[in-house]
């Protein structure tokens, strides 16, 4: 049962010997030059790549050599010459072949990747990845990875600090330590984590069965809990509605308090519980036997609609199936409705479903959209005052390392300028602030490296407020959660072996750029910066003799005002005139007089209010007939459809062509993109932005009809300033090409008259 004897603790101690050697300066202050962190578009770094890899490999041989030094060698005459050109010759051929091919991949590094939520990786995560993939260890066990699983549970702790959960010392004297560890994606974390609230949520109900029927566990009967409402009560006493709806942090301390409190041990808990608990007999029987109200056994999961699939998917996996989960409206941002979301949870209220989970989006993969959190700590505690509790998650898969930006620094150390790699604050919205700010009161956040951590992958991650939570999915005593004791951080999670190169690679990357403002905050905030860049420029490309429109979800400040058609117009030009044409240097220059000059302070208010709520646009192009726009939903889909294949991937005739001759064509830049499905986003959504392109949609025939659009993440932070300036412009002629070819072609195909260009 519990697998804790004398060699885990003393790996224990050796791992929390090694955690102190690895720990992380989260003030570390700034850097000259972060293009340092990576390898570059061009491999500008390339000499400091390769210094640092023969590094890691020379480390490697040697501590293959000094073990046993005199243990003998392999019986091979690898080592002559003649030998080691032997094997040249078998492994060059099929390498030679690999490498070749691997120039067919999509080249993530240029600045013209503009599509999936990654850009390049840092160096020190490729390097630190390297390092120690070549001692192979496996972090589903600390006896397989003692290193490694040191190194993972110092970032999970980084981690945690940076997403805003501390250690909590509690009124008991007991303190609530978080937790976080690496997965493999943000698929699992998230899965993790429905799964954790799953069994949180039952758990009460197993114990109060376990108190009550078996024998060894009468003694607990005189155990107490604190319900949702404040009010002290013996468990016993509680409905299954007081017992589905207990705070975390009591669900997560009960065991200990019967230990407390009552002859009762946790080992018998432990073993009592076993017959009665979610985790063994599942759901159904779980109904059958203790749920006396059928509603108690449907339980609830609220995301908004713009959520990740891995939501659903998780659900059908833990056996809730996908009509549990609750897509909740967004707004016309791609934000959770809080109306919408407050409808929800009284009817649960009302029917006394459980809901187990509420999740916010903070960066939703398509959009950027960032969720009210702040808003919705406050809704939690609305409805714990009417006897109703949930666990509040954060899927910032993509969106967490944006807190990184909050880090203050010892204000000594700092010498504040003007540009925006000292100020990356200054490049989120209040609204975004105020979310990231919200992180501290929830319960578990999903944050993946491999997305804007730059991290290679695979390495998501998942932290827990509260470790003990940890707990709920280790497969062996679930129920039991006591500190230290098992470091074997690969025992919490739905994994079994795991790469500990993967917590090598975060924790150098996080050693070199430090989880502040100084660090990925600076990179971030150039993302940030630089996406409100590329949205300027992209609102101001379509001219007169284009035979394009843009539409962006995300509306120009004007128009989310309610200017008319002619005041959106006039913003665009302001912004063509004001901000578009100026290098990063003049436009700073230009902001910095917004004290004096109101032109320049109308340029600086526009340009912090405009764009992603991150940085992820979704934009749509239509095309203009010789009578205005095109108001064909099928026709515009079929424009942007076009444009998405000219800008990405493209398939090569290899058979045709042959392998090494060829330097692989690739499109002149590449987007993603994705559609608003009425059926996914809610027919509001997707009527008012269809409306907004210019489209009419027939209720009759069109109503489920999905619209097209194109997706571009910002994660270059030099985007918009390399050695020969900001790159904008030429992807905005790439993109003015295309749409234009893609306006003809559908035109063409359809026979419609296009406009008489010139005229205006
Ligand atoms: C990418 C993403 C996920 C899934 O992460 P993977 O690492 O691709 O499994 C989940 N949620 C959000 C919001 C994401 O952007």
């Amino acid at each position: 049962m519990s697998t804790d004897n004398t060699n885990t603790s003393d790996i224990s101690r050796y791992i929390q010997a090694i955690c102190k050697h690895l720990a992380l300066d989260h003030k570390a202050g700034p850097v000259a030059d972060a293009t340092s962190w990576f390898l570059g578009p061009k491999a500008e770094n390339r000499a400091l790549m390769e210094a640092q890899m023969t590094k890691a490999l020379q480390a490697n041989f040697q501590f293959r050599e000094a073990y046993e030094a005199d243990d003998p060698n392999f019986n091979s005459s690898a080592s002559d010459q003649s030998g080691i050109q032997l094997q040249s010759a078998a492994i060059e051929p099929p390498l030679d072949k690999l490498l070749a091919l691997l120039k067919y991949s999509l080249p993530m590094a240029s600045y013209r990747n503009q599509s999936h939520m990654n850009w390049d990786i840092t160096m020190p995560g490729v390097i630190g990845y390297v390092a120690a993939m070549l001692y192979n260890q496996n972090n589903v066990a600390a006896e397989a990875s003692p290193v490694t699983t040191a190194l993972e549970i110092v970032v999970g702790q980084d981690l945690c600090r940076m997403l805003g959960f501390e250690e909590q010392p509690q009124a008991s004297g007991k303190t609530i330590i978080p937790w976080g560890h690496i997965t493999c994606d943000g698929s699992i974390a998230n899965g993790e984590a429905m799964w954790a609230a799953r069994n949180l949520t039952y758990l009460p109900i197993s114990l109060a069965a376990a108190i009550r029927l078996e024998p060894d566990m009468k003694a607990a009967h005189t155990v107490t809990v604190e319900t949702c409402q404040g009010k002290r009560a013996r468990l016993l006493s509680l409905t299954n509605w007081e017992l589905l709806n207990l705070p975390v942090d009591e669900v997560l301390g009960l065991v200990e308090r019967i230990e407390e409190t009552t002859p009762v041990t946790a080992e018998a808990v432990q073993a009592a519980v076993e017959k009665y608990s979610l985790h063994s007999i599942g759901l159904m029987a779980m109904r059958e036997r203790y749920l006396d109200d059928y509603n108690h056994a449907k339980p609830v999961i609220c995301a908004p609609r713009t959520a990740h699939y891995s939501w659903p998917k998780s659900a059908t996996l833990i056996g809730l199936g996908t009509h549990c989960v609750e897509l909740i409206e967004v707004d016309d941002d791609g934000r959770m409705c809080m109306k919408s979301l407050r409808k929800v949870l009284a009817e649960c209220l009302d029917k006394q479903q459980p809901v187990l989970q509420v999740v916010a989006v903070v960066g939703s993969t398509e959009e950027g959209a960032v969720d009210p959190l702040a808003e919705m700590v406050a809704i939690r505690e609305e409805f714990r005052e009417q006897g109703m509790e949930f666990v509040l998650h954060v899927d910032g898969a993509w969106g967490g390392y944006f807190r990184s930006m909050l880090q203050e620094l010892d204000l000594d150390t700092v010498d504040y300028g003007t540009n925006i790699d000292e100020h990356p604050r200054l490049q989120l919205s209040e609204y975004v602030l105020q979310q990231l700010q919200a992180f501290s009161a929830t319960d578990s956040i999903t944050i993946d490296p491999h997305k804007s951590g730059f991290i290679p992958y695979p390495s998501g991650g998942l932290c827990y407020r509260n470790g003990a939570m940890r707990g709920l999915i280790k497969f062996t005593a679930p129920v039991v959660f006591h500190e230290g004791g098992d470091k074997n951080v690969g025992a919490y999670g739905i994994e079994g072996s795991k790469p500990g190169a993967a917590a090598a690679s975060v924790y150098l990357s996080h050693a070199v750029i430090p989880l502040n403002r100084m660090g990925y905050g600076r990179l971030l905030g150039r993302c940030i910066f630089n996406n409100k860049r590329f949205y300027a420029a992209l609102m101001a490309m379509p001219g007169d003799e284009d035979l394009f429109t843009i539409t962006p979800l995300q509306r120009l400040p004007i128009e989310k005002s309610g200017g008319t058609a002619a005041d959106i117009r006039a913003q665009i030009d302001f912004i063509r005139r004001e901000i578009v044409p100026r290098e990063n240097q003049e436009l700073f220059d230009f902001f910095a007089t917004a004290n004096e000059d109101d032109t320049a302070k109308h340029a600086l208010d526009i340009f912090r209010a405009i764009g992603s709520d991150l940085s992820i646009i979704a934009y749509a192009f239509n095309f203009k007939t010789a009578d205005g726009v095109n108001t064909n939903v099928e026709f515009m889909n079929e424009m942007n459809d076009a444009i998405y294949d000219a800008l990405s991937f493209k398939t090569i005739d290899i058979e045709q062509q042959g392998l090494q001759e060829v330097q692989p064509e690739q499109p002149d830049m590449i987007v993603t993109s994705s559609n608003f499905d009425p059926l996914n986003y809610g027919y509001d959504f997707v009527d008012h932005f269809a409306r907004r392109a210019g489209l009419v949609i027939d209720q009759e025939t069109q109503k489920n009809l999905p619209v097209s659009f194109i997706i571009s993440t910002t994660q270059n932070p030099w985007l918009t300033s390399t050695s020969k300036g900001n790159f904008l412009d030429t992807l905005m002629e790439v993109l003015k090409a295309t749409a234009n070819a893609a306006a003809q072609q559908v035109m063409q195909r359809h026979n419609i008259q296009p406009p008489t260009i010139g005229r205006s």
